[in-house]
């Protein structure tokens, strides 16, 4: 369904993706975990080529392109079998929900404005948004806003979608309602690619997980092996961190290090508030 074979990927000399392999097949939810910088998004973006890799072959559905070859025609055939969900939303301010919905649906697929418009009230109801649909996003709260991004998502009607993390720009009031709607999704049996920090969410959802670091895939498994077993010493300081036990590493680095105490170096006098 989905298979990425040897991609690489460099900005400027730096090598963010160093031959990424990975496979999922039809109807999978994978979640890709990782520090940041490690390469999650750039990975995202090269399923649906808004970033050509450098090296690799890329494979969505029925579409294959090896990147060194690829041409405009395949490109464009290639995102279209995908959607993507973004961190920031990216909707039209000045475009109401369902027009924001619509938009992709006459522009991209050619659909008629009233057949578009059946469709994005479907999936605005999806997503529990039916009493909002001429709303603008300036009045809509984040999550709400964030539920109009997934609508516009499963309105295209692809093969998978990639969330770039869906709730990170969230309060954390408003993650649980947008979350809820992914999983509503996934269960639905559409294929997934989830890029998130959510760890209870990843462990709920995945059917495998990623974990990434510095452009490589570290490790991976089902939630159990990733989350319960982890392997690779690598993914184990991850996810301490995240869940906030202490790391005994991070002490060992100069950084975290005790501070020196400088009281001795003040002379006499001096008092001590001013440190
Ligand atoms: P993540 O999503 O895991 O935080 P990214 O894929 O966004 O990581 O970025 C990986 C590395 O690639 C980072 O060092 C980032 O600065 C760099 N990078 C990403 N996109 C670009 C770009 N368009 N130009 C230059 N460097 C980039
Ligand atoms: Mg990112």
């Amino acid at each position: 369904m989905i298979e990425l074979k040897g991609i690489k990927k460099a900005f400027h000399q730096q090598e963010v993706l160093k031959r990424i392999d990975v496979k999922i097949e039809k109807g999978q939810v994978v979640t890709i975990l990782g520090p940041s910088g490690s390469g999650k998004t750039t990975l995202l973006r090269c399923v649906n080529f808004l970033e050509q890799p450098d090296e690799g072959t890329v494979q969505v559905g029925d579409v294959t392109i090896q990147a060194q070859e690829a041409k405009k025609k395949e490109i464009i055939s290639l995102r279209k079998q995908s959607a993507m969900v973004f961190q920031h939303y990216n909707l039209f301010a000045h475009k109401t929900v369902i027009e924001n919905v619509m938009e992709g649906l006459i522009v991209a697929q050619k659909v008629k404005k009233a057949a578009a418009r059946k469709q994005s009230e479907e999936v605005l109801a999806k997503v529990g948004l039916s009493d909002k649909l001429n709303h603008y996003p300036s009045q809509l709260s984040g999550g709400q806003q964030q539920r109009v991004g997934i609508a516009r998502a499963l309105a295209l009607n692809p093969q998978v979608i990639l969330f770039d993390e869906p709730t990170s720009a969230l309060d954390p009031e408003l993650v649980g309602e947008v979350l809820a709607v992914i999983k509503s999704i996934a269960n639905e049996g559409i294929t997934m690619i989830i890029v998130t920090h959510e760890m209870n969410f990843a462990r709920d959802v995945s059917d495998h997980v990623l974990f990434m670091d510095d452009g490589v895939i570290v490790e991976e498994g089902t939630p159990d092996e990733i989350f319960t077993q982890p392997k690779q010493e690598r993914t184990k300081r991850f996810l301490r961190r995240l869940s906030g036990e202490p790391d005994a590493s991070l002490f060992t680095q100069p950084q975290y290090a005790e501070p020196e105490k400088k009281t001795n170096l003040l002379p006499k006098g001096v008092v001590k508030h001013v440190l």
